[in-house]
């Protein structure tokens, strides 16, 4: 198996299972019953780990909250802030490209009285600081705005949104799912109000995340019960999988510029190699401004669901922009977001990279894919007679 498909989730590290695997046996008291000293031990380790993740996006651990994940952490956020602030205005902004996550849960919210404005996007996938600046209104209490798009991989320009929403006094948050581990983040810098994380987005475990919620911020409690995570949710602490995100986290930020280097590299020559040697086919999503190990392609004339099963079965994993995994026929709300018809949108193809691929996978998937995207080609009623034509 050739594994492209990172942006989906990574593969987990030996280290991070190692570092895990005592806090299964060993230390595995709870991490709330500090009157035990099984528990304290529990409580130490994920207070440690708690202090490692806030440090390297410059929070304080006092910011940081665990999660079961990124969703969980997107919908805190969300609900959370509209619940506490609707006192002070019903409006939330974020844009059309944003996950799923963020996207339905402002659905939801608008079907309890919020208002949201859906800022739109360029032909890059970019938000433009200066639309979310002018969408803002005195009744807005939330800008949120992706750190990096799941998709097509465009980095958006958090840090000068992050500074209007600080000059505006409105709260922001920020999925950073696919940022996290992967580029620089600094809340201080960038001034971050709120940030969502997910362990195995950077080879940690799946089921884990967490919620950077900057200190004053008011904030609604999403999941109740015990006093866990200072009173702010609930549930038994998830010790083991907190250990392996801080240690996942710690090694994909080490050596950051180095790896980053070498998937650009990776990632540029896929790109190059692609746009050459394929007809027919855009690359979506900018060209510098985006994640160092993310391409995505639309091939004219295919369907982005076939491309992918066929190369599922020479054993290369990939995904496909079009929704069919969710029963839906509709194309990526990404790829009609930064404007593409619905025809060029199905024909979309995401590889997305590790630290773990090597050039000699690459070239196999470079050699293996236009042979296929041709096949598909001469089977499709819509390519015929195109051939020689443009
Ligand atoms: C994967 C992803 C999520 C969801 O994270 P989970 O931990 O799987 O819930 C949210 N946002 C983005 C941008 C993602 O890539």
């Amino acid at each position: 198996m050739i594994y492209l498909d990172n942006a989906a989730t990574t593969k987990m590290k030996d280290s991070v299972i190692s570092a895990m695997l005592p806090y299964f046996t060993e230390t595995f008291g709870n991490a709330s019953s500090t009157y035990t000293s099984a528990g304290q031990a529990a409580r130490r380790a994920m207070n440690e780990a708690r202090e490692k993740i806030a440090s390297l996006i410059g929070a304080t651990a006092r910011e940081l909250y665990f999660t079961s994940g990124g969703s969980e952490a997107d919908n805190w956020a969300i609900k959370g802030v509209a619940l506490k602030n609707k006192d002070k205005g019903n409006h939330i902004i974020t844009t059309t490209v944003e996950h799923h996550a963020v996207l339905h849960t402002c659905q939801f919210l608008e079907k309890q009285g919020f208002e949201v404005t859906y800022v739109p996007v360029d032909e890059f996938g970019m938000v433009s600081p200066e639309d979310i600046k002018n969408a803002i209104t005195d009744k807005t209490i939330l800008v949120s705005v992706m750190f990096a798009n799941n998709e097509i991989g465009t980095i958006n320009p958090i840090a000068e949104i992050g500074g209007i929403c600080k000059e505006k006094g409105v709260y922001f948050h920020t999925d950073a799912v696919q940022a996290t581990g992967a580029v620089e983040i600094d809340v201080e810098k960038m001034n971050i109000d709120l940030l969502s994380m997910s362990a195995h987005k950077f080879h940690g475990p799946k089921g884990v995340g967490a919620l950077y919620i900057r200190k004053g911020v008011k904030i609604e409690n999403l999941i109740h019960g015990g006093a866990q995570e200072s009173g702010r949710r609930a549930t038994t602490e998830n010790v083991a999988g907190i250990i392996g995100m801080a240690q996942a986290l710690s090694e994909a930020c080490e050596n950051m510029q180095e790896k980053t280097k070498k998937l650009v590299q990776m990632r540029d020559y896929i790109i190059d190699t692609v746009l050459r040697e394929i007809p027919y086919t855009r690359l979506n999503g900018h060209r510098e401004k985006r994640l160092p190990n993310n391409t995505s392609f639309c091939f004219r004339y295919i369907e982005g669901e076939s491309l992918l099963l066929s190369l599922d079965m020479l054993g290369f994993v990939v995904s496909s922009g079009s929704a069919c995994t969710s029963g839906s026929l509709d194309p990526s709300h990404v790829l009609l977001g930064i404007g593409l018809p619905h025809e060029i949108a199905h024909g979309s193809l995401r590889a997305s990279l590790s630290e773990f691929n090597t050039k000699e996978e690459i070239d196999a998937f470079l050699k293996a894919l236009p042979p296929i995207v041709q096949r598909l080609r001469d089977m499709s009623p819509l390519y015929e007679g195109v051939e020689g034509k443009e």
